[in-house]
């Protein structure tokens, strides 16, 4: 389905951000690769917008919420999944079938395309230590195969060797021989430390090498700072919440002071894990 002036808002965790010119939600990668055979307007892929930021100005293009595209399918311990699928559910069919390695997925709230791209990670563990092969779409409609040599993988960040083409599936292989992490303690120590439920994108920051962010954030002691409805949160400083209808541009301008002040007080370059737009 085709909309337009669409509240990106609506599709971030953040809860926040501009109006998209066009979103498209493809039923099927056959009517995506038409749609992009007869498009020419810039493009911005995305899951469910928990790690993502559209600046007020909003994104004069189209953006391809890739959601509907979710399907799994299992053939021995080689595992196919579509890029919308969430983690969640690809973290619950894992174990429904016996394979282990995934538990931490079910911690992360995105989807396999934002896990392919950010390189997601959880309890020591990263997405792409189990990826085989990917399938993508380049701009033009031609699906390619892709094996993990064309990509630089590091600490959330993945960089294509080949550039404008967006994930629409995963092979995966999961064979831990049994589960050292049940779901249900990973996700009690997630809401211990983590102002979960409320609306944010998870950790802003990147940690440093040798560094926690939200540490270098509570010692120059900024927890609880806000600018306009964004607040840097009291239980976990690395992240950033929504209080009461922020902007984009207030998380922003929270983000700029965070990076100021950590420079000023540790002499440290805090880099943004959330995608800005
Ligand atoms: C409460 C909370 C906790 C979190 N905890 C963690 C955590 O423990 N570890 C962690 O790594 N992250 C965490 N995150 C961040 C986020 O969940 C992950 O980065 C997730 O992988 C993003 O997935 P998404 O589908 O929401 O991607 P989006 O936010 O929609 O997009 C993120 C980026 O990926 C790109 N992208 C998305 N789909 C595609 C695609 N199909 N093809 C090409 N590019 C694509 C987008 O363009 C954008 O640049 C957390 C977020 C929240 C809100």
């Amino acid at each position: 389905m085709l909309k337009h002036n669409e509240p990106m808002a609506s599709h971030c965790s953040l809860r926040a951000g501009g109006l998209a010119q066009d979103f498209y939600t493809p039923e099927s990668v056959t009517a995506l690769v038409d749609f992009l055979k007869h498009t020419t307007q810039p493009l911005l892929f995305i899951g469910l917008g928990s790690n993502l930021l559209i600046r007020d100005q909003g994104f004069k293009g189209v953006v391809i919420k890739l959601t509907l595209l979710k399907s799994i399918h299992l053939d021995k311990t080689k595992i196919t999944v579509d890029s919308g699928a969430t983690l969640a559910k690809l973290s619950r069919f894992l174990l429904a079938n016996n394979l282990y390695g995934g538990e931490f997925l079910s911690a992360i709230p995105g989807t396999v395309g934002g896990a392919l791209a950010m390189n997601a990670g959880a309890f020591g563990a990263e997405f792409w230590s189990f990826v085989k092969q990917v399938t993508t779409l380049d701009n033009s409609g031609t699906i390619h195969q892709r094996q993990v040599e064309d990509f630089d993988i590091e600490y959330r960040k993945v960089t294509p060797h080949h550039t404008g083409e967006c994930f629409v599936s995963a092979t995966l292989n999961f064979n831990n021989p049994h589960s050292n992490q049940l779901i249900q303690d990973l996700l009690n120590k997630r809401n211990a430390t983590q102002p979960i439920g409320l609306p944010s994108c998870g950790s802003v920051f990147k940690n440093p090498t040798g560094h926690y962010a939200a540490q270098l954030i509570e010692q120059a002691g900024l927890k609880g700072v806000c600018i306009g409805g964004a607040c840097i949160s009291t239980k976990h400083a690395n992240f950033i919440i929504n209080t009461n209808q922020a902007s984009a541009d207030d998380i922003e301008n929270l983000i700029l002071h965070i990076q100021q002040t950590v420079k000023l007080t540790a002499n440290i370059d805090l880099e943004t894990e959330l995608k800005i737009i």
